[in-house]
């Protein structure tokens, strides 16, 4: 499959990214995850894109874009993928269709996660992450708890609170949302390419995903 997953943070993004990886052999390519790991890592791209990400501010256009050209070439994204928090702007999404028209690619099509204000609101002063850069499994302290130690349940290593999930940083990205990504709704509306799923729990969802990926 060829998607692109939209969707307020919070909305379960990475969650039915998951999902749906295990389906098909697709892979997930997430802006936030290669980010985050190159800030771990100290890289360059790293460094640049930290301060942005902090504030819940979005990292520049050219960075997102120079990471997706490539990452898109790469030999384990032809049996497809699943990009999810990518593209976050109107440039973004341009900038996206031009290189897919290069590279020769087609996507099935954008799946809108539609989610309520106040689940989004609960699910990210609620999320917990996996610290391990190669797991990034994602809990909830209500919902769907680690340990009780607050170890990840797969690999044992500490769940933390993001950075950037503060109530100032959330506050702040789902105002950037609404302002620079929200846009995009229309953007892939009037194009026919927009599916909008109601999103409340993550497996319903993939289900829903799925059928229409069959029809
Ligand atoms: P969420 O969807 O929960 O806000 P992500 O993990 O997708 O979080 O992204 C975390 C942060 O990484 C964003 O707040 C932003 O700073 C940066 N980021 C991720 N993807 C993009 C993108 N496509 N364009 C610009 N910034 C991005
Ligand atoms: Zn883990």
């Amino acid at each position: 499959m060829r998607l692109i997953l939209l969707g307020a943070p919070g909305a379960g993004k990475g969650t039915v990214a998951k999902l749906l990886t295990e389906f098909d052999g697709s892979v997930q390519i997430s802006t936030g995850d290669i980010l985050r790991s190159a800030v771990k890592e100290g890289t360059a791209l790293g460094k640049k894109a930290k301060d942005y990400m902090d504030r819940g501010d979005l990292v520049p256009d050219s960075l997102i874009m120079e990471i997706m050209e490539a990452r898109l070439q790469e030999p384990d994204c032809q049996k497809g993928f699943i990009l999810d928090g990518f593209p976050r702007t109107i440039p973004q999404a341009e900038d996206l269709a031009k290189l897919l028209a290069k590279l020769n690619i087609k996507l099935d099509f954008v799946a809108n996660l539609d989610v309520p204000r106040d689940v989004i609101l609960d699910r990210l002063t609620t999320r917990r992450t996996c610290s391990n850069p190669t797991c990034q499994a994602i809990y909830n302290i209500k919902s769907n708890p680690p340990k009780e130690d607050g170890t990840c349940t797969l690999c044992d290593h500490q769940t933390i609170q993001r950075d950037d999930e503060t109530e100032e940083a959330i506050t702040n990205r789902l105002e950037t949302y609404n302002l620079k990504t929200a846009p995009l709704i229309g953007f892939y509306g009037k194009i026919g390419m927009l599916k909008t799923f109601l999103s409340l729990s993550s497996k319903d969802t993939v289900a829903d995903i799925k059928k229409a990926l069959k029809a």
